[in-house]
């Protein structure tokens, strides 16, 4: 790829719990793509549900992408102090009628695949806390985009559903704030892991209509158990081992995960010499387009 000053990538995890292999291969993924590109590679800590975040998750994190060497650009940036952007993207999404209060329960319409949208002209129960949601029946349709890897995605917007951007407790939901802070950083490359792939219709609404510009999209090939599970928090995927000998390992591992087929021979060199021969010789056409890879 030509160096290009004006690529900006990002990192963008939970902090749920420590990386893990999975994680490990997503983080390495956009690192690679933003330096080979010449761009900047930030971290961003998507904290917006601290039920979910156990304290001092963020620095661990932080610290295991120092340990693989993934050094960021720039200053961190925590999602839990973001809370006016939110508010004001929310506020400009009422306005134009394309956001709505909801008061109804999950129980209410489990009967259906989707929320149906009872509340939108008006919510079902005033006196209940209300969710925001987007209305999907008034979004410019199909909702399409070209993914690096991928290929072309098309998706009806009245077929996901009016998703909820703010929730009953008043946290905010992935879709907005993730919207908004990738625009408000100017990113213009998202690589992640495919299962995030399905969240990008409901993004690339809101970008249309917050009138933001879209980022390309690379969705990457995910680590999965050789029962074919989602490497996960849920499913106790183990953290990261950061003894020295682990983490060249390690990160030889994620490099062939990520199919860019690195010579034997790198496998017992520390971080700086893996990651500058991958960098060099990052390529995303060697990926290839399935859904797995195993967990070595
Ligand atoms: N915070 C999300 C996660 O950890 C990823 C967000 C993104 O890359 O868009 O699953």
């Amino acid at each position: 790829m030509t160096p290009s000053a004006c690529y900006r990538g990002r990192f963008a995890p939970t902090p749920s719990g420590p990386l893990h292999f999975g994680s490990l291969v997503a983080a390495l993924g956009s690192y690679l793509d933003a330096r080979a590109a010449g761009g900047q590679w930030l971290v961003r800590i998507e904290d917006i549900d601290p039920p979910r975040c156990p304290q001092g998750a963020d620095s661990i994190i932080l610290r295991q992408l120092e340990t693989f060497g993934l050094e960021w650009d720039e200053k961190v940036r925590w999602q839990h102090d973001r809370h006016e952007a939110y508010q004001q993207a929310l506020e400009q999404l009422a306005a134009q009628g394309l956001a709505y209060p909801c008061s109804c329960s999950r129980k209410q319409w489990q009967a259906y695949a989707i929320y149906p949208g009872w509340c939108r002209d008006g919510l079902s129960d005033p006196d209940k806390p209300a969710a925001w949601r987007l209305r999907s029946d008034l979004a410019r349709r199909p909702i399409i985009w070209q993914d690096r890897l991928f290929g072309y995605q098309q998706f009806d917007p009245a077929d996901l559903g009016d998703v909820v951007l703010k929730r009953k407790d008043n946290l905010w939901a992935y879709q907005l704030a993730v919207v908004v802070d990738d625009a408000e950083q100017g990113i213009t490359d998202v690589v992640r892991g495919l299962d995030l792939l399905d969240n990008t219709p409901w993004q690339r609404q809101l970008q249309i209509a917050l009138t933001l510009p879209e980022p390309r999209y690379l969705h990457l090939p995910l680590v999965v158990t050789p029962e074919g599970q989602k490497l996960s928090k849920q499913n106790l995927a183990p953290a990261l081992a950061e003894e020295a000998d682990d983490v060249r390992r390690q990160l030889f591992q994620a490099l062939q995960a990520l199919d860019q087929t690195p010579p034997a021979e790198l496998a017992t060199e520390p971080p700086t010499s893996q990651l500058h021969w991958a960098v060099a010789n990052w390529s995303v056409g060697r990926l290839t387009p399935s859904e797995h890879r195993f967990s070595p």
